[in-house]
């Protein structure tokens, strides 16, 4: 994480000290929840709509930060402080210039689907060479990618960077403070189209990482999706000179792209070339094959051998609530993919569920996808469509929405197989009043719907 001195942060990030009586003072390390100060650090401020990080200075120098930036409009700092206009811009002062000061190389990742995925992928396979450092969790805008910068060892030698948003120039700002030598993107969704209006529109905000991309930099994307191509054949999409593109995809016309795919009860293996060995995922459906693809690609890039990347890929360490395989106490296999929920995304699960074999019931848990804007009801229609006898037996939906999937639904499955509910807990008490240990139960819905309370709840059942 950063240390340098009170006064050498200043400059870095624009402000001034005050109250200080030691400019020598070593800050270590810089935090935003003053209930997670840590000894030595420096306190940002920050202000939400309904808090003011200021009202909290005074107890995190009482529990240990050594100084706290200060906005000037606030009056006198309670104790050491760095006085600055707005304590958010300093923040990414401070993340860009120290990232600037290190000899750290950025892979930036953007998409609608996938980032996290791919970034703990990519961080496995580097890390079996590099000393790297990536995005904890999801910290990616912002707030949280300049935290993330902030984190990383002074020596760190490549930095994997999760790039999000939701509305135009949020990434261009990120690509720009982070001043990327790679980019990936890993594909264009429906996540964010209630803001952006049309998926045409998601591509180009996804597309504003090229912005911030280095002279001579390595752009990789998913060639299977034709908006990416037609957003980067676009004269008004800014490159940078020199521009270096590798594709992936299912697609045999990729640059990379697998050459036969085999689904196991816990991961997946493929091969990129006949008759090689297969590189094998411990995680479940042929979308992270994709996100395999493309952090094989960028680990090819840099120098990392075919035999260190599947060792890489089998250790991968990911993060929670991604089609995590969940085993309930009464032996029932829980893919808990609650963590959230678009069309593209809530498809690739259902296809999960398609190569899921020996199972008694296939059920799917859906609720609703929200921020999908005027053609949500569509949107929930074609999912339910999307399910057929080959990867659901039974369909349970939560949420007005979720009705709509279950409307959908009827296309293919008998209505006796279909139950809809706007109480979690009747669901809940139906659900498992059905369940059998060799069943396998799918469960997804944006974040806002919280269906983590069905898995749980069913992991724990008799
Ligand atoms: P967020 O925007 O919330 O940060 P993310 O882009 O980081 O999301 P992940 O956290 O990696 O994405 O995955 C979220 C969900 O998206 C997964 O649970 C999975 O269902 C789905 N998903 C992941 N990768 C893909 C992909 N390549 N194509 C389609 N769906 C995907
Ligand atoms: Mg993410």
């Amino acid at each position: 994480m950063i240390k340098r001195k009170l006064a050498d942060i200043a400059a870095m990030c624009g402000g001034q000290v005050a109250n200080a009586d030691d400019n020598n003072l070593i800050i270590q390390g810089v935090i935003t929840d003053s209930r997670r100060i840590e000894q030595g650090c420096l306190f940002v401020p920050l202000s939400g709509e309904r808090f003011d990080g200021h009202a909290f200075v005074a107890d995190s120098l009482a529990s240990g930060a050594s100084a706290t930036l200060w906005e000037r409009i606030k009056g006198n700092p309670p104790g050491p402080a760095i006085l600055v206009d707005d304590a958010l811009e300093a923040l990414q002062r401070l993340a860009k210039s120290y990232l600037a000061a290190t000899e750290a190389k950025v892979v930036g990742i953007t998409g609608s689907n996938g980032k996290t995925t791919t970034k703990d992928l990519l961080y496995s396979l580097l890390a079996t060479t590099y000393r790297v450092h990536k995005t904890g969790g999801n910290y990616n805008n912002h707030i949280g990618l300049p935290l993330t910068i902030l984190a990383m060892p002074e020596d760190t030698e490549i930095a994997v960077l999760e790039m999000g948003m939701s509305g135009r120039y949020e990434i261009e700002f990120l690509s720009k403070l982070a001043e990327p030598e790679a980019v990936i993107v890993t594909n264009i969704g429906e996540s964010h189209l209630q803001q952006l209006g049309s998926r045409l529109e998601i591509a180009r905000a996804k597309l504003e990482i090229l912005s911030g991309l280095k002279a001579g930099g390595l752009f990789v994307y998913n060639g299977d999706e034709p908006l990416i191509q037609e957003v980067l054949a676009d004269s008004d999409t800014p490159k940078p000179e020199q521009l270096h593109t590798l594709t992936f995809g299912l697609n045999g016309n990729n640059d990379i792209y697998p050459s036969g795919i085999m689904f196991l009860e816990h991961g997946t293996m493929f091969t990129l070339k006949e008759g090689e060995t297969p590189f094998e995922l411990p995680l479940l459906g042929e979308h992270n094959v994709v996100n395999g693809l493309a952090a094989i690609a960028v680990a090819r890039h840099y120098g990392i051998a075919d035999t260190a990347i599947r060792e890489g890929l089998k250790h991968a360490e990911l993060t929670g609530m991604r089609i995590e395989i969940v085993q309930g106490d009464n032996g029932v296999t829980i893919l808990n993919d609650a963590y959230n929920a678009s069309p593209t995304s809530a498809k690739a699960a259902i296809d999960v569920l398609k190569t899921m074999k020996g199972y008694r019931n296939k059920i799917a848990v859906l609720g609703d996808m929200l921020e999908l804007g005027e053609d949500e009801v569509r949107f929930h229609q074609e999912v339910g469509e999307f399910l057929t006898p080959e990867n659901t037996d039974l369909l349970f939906t939560y949420g007005r929405l979720g009705r709509e999937i279950a409307a959908g639904a009827k296309k293919h499955l008998l209505p006796d197989n279909i139950y809809a509910y706007d109480d979690k807990s009747e669901l809940i008490h139906k659900l498992i009043s059905l369940l059998h240990p060799k069943d396998i139960i799918l469960v997804k819905a944006s974040r806002g719907m919280k269906l983590e309370e069905v898995v749980e709840a069913v992991k724990h059942s008799e």
